[in-house]
């Protein structure tokens, strides 16, 4: 991690809009990766006909399958008159447990968001963001479907901290609520100390 970072960490503390004049310019890096993020979606839905592509279908034949844990249809497109099947399973939920004890569905979006803030204005390479968010819901899976909230702040704290000093100083100054500038000299000398590759 070059030096320069370290430098200007103390900086981190303040909500990215600070560290320039104005909020618009600073924010600009987030709204350009969350439109690219966007753009990434619409590809083929899977209940489109994998023929033509049309997504005007009809069951002809619907049963259950695995056991009666997912149920399998025939569909037969309207535009091709093609057949393909699909199967209609329940989306196993996953759920984040917060500090308080209440409960809410885990959103990748919602972590993609939280990590846009955390490298608002930093030079990152290309796609590590999507990369980091993916770790995570690899990690939710894995763990869930109930996951402690604490715990995915830990995998993210862990995935900034190799990726760049100040996103991870600044994801931990809102994350562990940092009070004063104590508990950030404390997170400092923690990165000092560690031995870094
Ligand atoms: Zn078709």
């Amino acid at each position: 991690m070059p030096g320069g970072h370290r430098l200007s960490a103390r900086r981190a503390l303040l909500p990215p809009h600070r560290h320039r004049m104005g909020l618009s310019i600073a924010q600009k890096p987030v709204r350009r990766i969350l439109r690219a993020a966007e753009r990434g979606r619409g590809s083929l839905s899977p209940m489109n006909c994998p023929f033509c592509g049309g997504d005007d279908t009809r069951v002809v034949d619907s049963r259950p399958a695995e056991g009666g844990a997912a149920i399998r249809r025939r569909r037969e497109c309207e535009r091709c008159s093609n057949r393909f099947t699909t199967y209609e399973r329940r989306d196993e939920a996953l759920v984040v447990i917060k500090r308080d004890g209440s409960v809410q569905p885990f959103s990748p979006s919602k972590v993609f968001t939280g990590l846009g803030y955390a490298v608002a204005d930093l030079d990152i390479p290309p796609g590590s963001l999507d990369r980091i968010v993916r770790e995570i819901e690899m990690f939710v899976r894995e763990e869930g479907p109930r996951v402690n909230s604490e715990d995915i702040g830990h995998r993210v704290l862990d995935a900034l901290r190799d990726l760049d000093e100040v996103a991870y100083l600044r994801f931990a100054s809102v994350y562990k609520e940092f009070r004063g500038a104590s508990d950030f000299e404390v997170e400092m000398a923690a990165l000092e100390e560690q031995p870094r590759s």
